[in-house]
C-alpha cells in the first residue's frame, strides 16, 4: 500500500530548521495493521500527514498505490485525501449543530454531483449501524458519550470506502472503558473492509493489539 523511501521534512521555525522526518524508509503492506508510538516531537504526526496526502515530503518518495505523493500537485492530493483515506483524530471533530447521520453525510461534501441525496443517507445510515449508532442517528453530538462521538468520527472517516484508515491518537481522550471500545471498532472494520490501518499512539495497551508497531523518535522510524 505505502514505500516510503529516504522521506525527510523540515520545518522553518523562526530562524531554525527543525527536522521532522530524517530518511524514513518504511514499507506497510496492504491489509496491514500498524501502530506508531514514541516520544512527543519525534514525527509521528508528520508521518502521519505524509500517508494522509495532507502535505508532501521535503526529500523522499512516499509512493502509495503506484502513485508518488511527492510529484503530485494539490488537486491530485484533495482527489487522494477524498476518495481513498479516512482520517480520525484525538477531537472528534464533530459539527455540534448537526445531528450523527448529517455529520457522516459531511463526507460527501464536494461530491454531492455524483450521489443522489437518498444514496448519501442510506450510506451513512449504513455506516452508523456498522459502528453500532443505528439506534442514534438523528442526535446531536452534545447527546452522545465521548466514544459514541469517536464512532461518529469513525463512520465519517470510512463511508466513502476509503482504502487506508489513519487515526492520530484516537482514544487519547478517552477512558480505559470506551478506549477498549473504539478500538475493537477499528479491528473490526478492519477486518471487515480489509482496510489498511495506521494508528498512532501513546497507549502500549493500544499498540498491542496491532499486527506491527513502529517507534519513531527524531525522526527516524523502526520496528519494535
Ligand atoms: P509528534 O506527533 O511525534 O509529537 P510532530 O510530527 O508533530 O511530532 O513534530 C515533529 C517535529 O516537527 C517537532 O519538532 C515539531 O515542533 C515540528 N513541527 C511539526 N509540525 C510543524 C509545523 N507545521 N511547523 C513547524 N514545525 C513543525
Ligand atoms: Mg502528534
Amino acid at each position: 500500500m505505502y514505500q516510503l523511501s529516504g522521506v525527510g521534512k523540515t520545518y522553518a521555525q523562526k530562524n531554525k530548521k527543525v527536522t521532522a522526518l530524517a530518511g524514513v524508509d518504511l514499507e506497510i503492506p496492504t491489509g496491514q495493521l500498524v501502530a506508531i508510538q514514541g516520544p512527543t516531537g519525534g514525527g509521528k504526526s508528520t508521518l502521519l500527514q505524509m500517508l494522509g496526502a495532507l502535505d508532501r515530503p521535503t526529500s523522499g518518495s512516499v509512493v502509495l498505490g503506484d502513485r508518488d505523493i511527492a510529484e503530485l500537485g494539490d488537486g491530485a492530493l484533495t482527489e487522494i485525501r477524498a476518495s481513498e483515506i479516512g482520517f480520525v483524530f484525538q477531537s472528534f471533530n464533530l459539527i455540534p449543530t448537526l445531528t450523527a447521520r448529517e455529520n457522516v453525510e459531511t463526507a460527501f461534501a464536494g461530491s454531492l454531483a455524483r450521489s443522489s441525496r437518498d444514496e448519501i443517507t442510506r450510506s451513512a445510515t449504513a455506516a452508523l449501524e456498522s459502528v453500532g449508532l443505528g439506534e442514534r442517528l438523528e442526535h446531536l453530538p452534545a447527546e452522545l458519550s465521548g466514544g459514541q462521538q469517536q464512532r461518529v468520527a469513525i463512520a465519517r472517516a470510512l463511508v466513502k470506502n476509503p482504502k487506508v484508515l489513519l487515526a492520530d491518537e484516537p482514544t487519547g481522550a478517552l477512558d480505559e472503558g470506551t478506549r477498549d471500545e473504539i478500538i475493537s471498532i477499528i479491528e473490526g472494520q478492519w477486518k471487515d473492509r480489509g482496510l489498511t490501518v495506521v494508528i498512532v499512539t501513546h497507549d502500549s495497551w493500544v499498540a498491542r493489539r496491532a499486527e506491527r508497531r513502529l517507534h519513531i523518535k527524531n525522526g527516524q522510524v523502526r520496528d519494535i
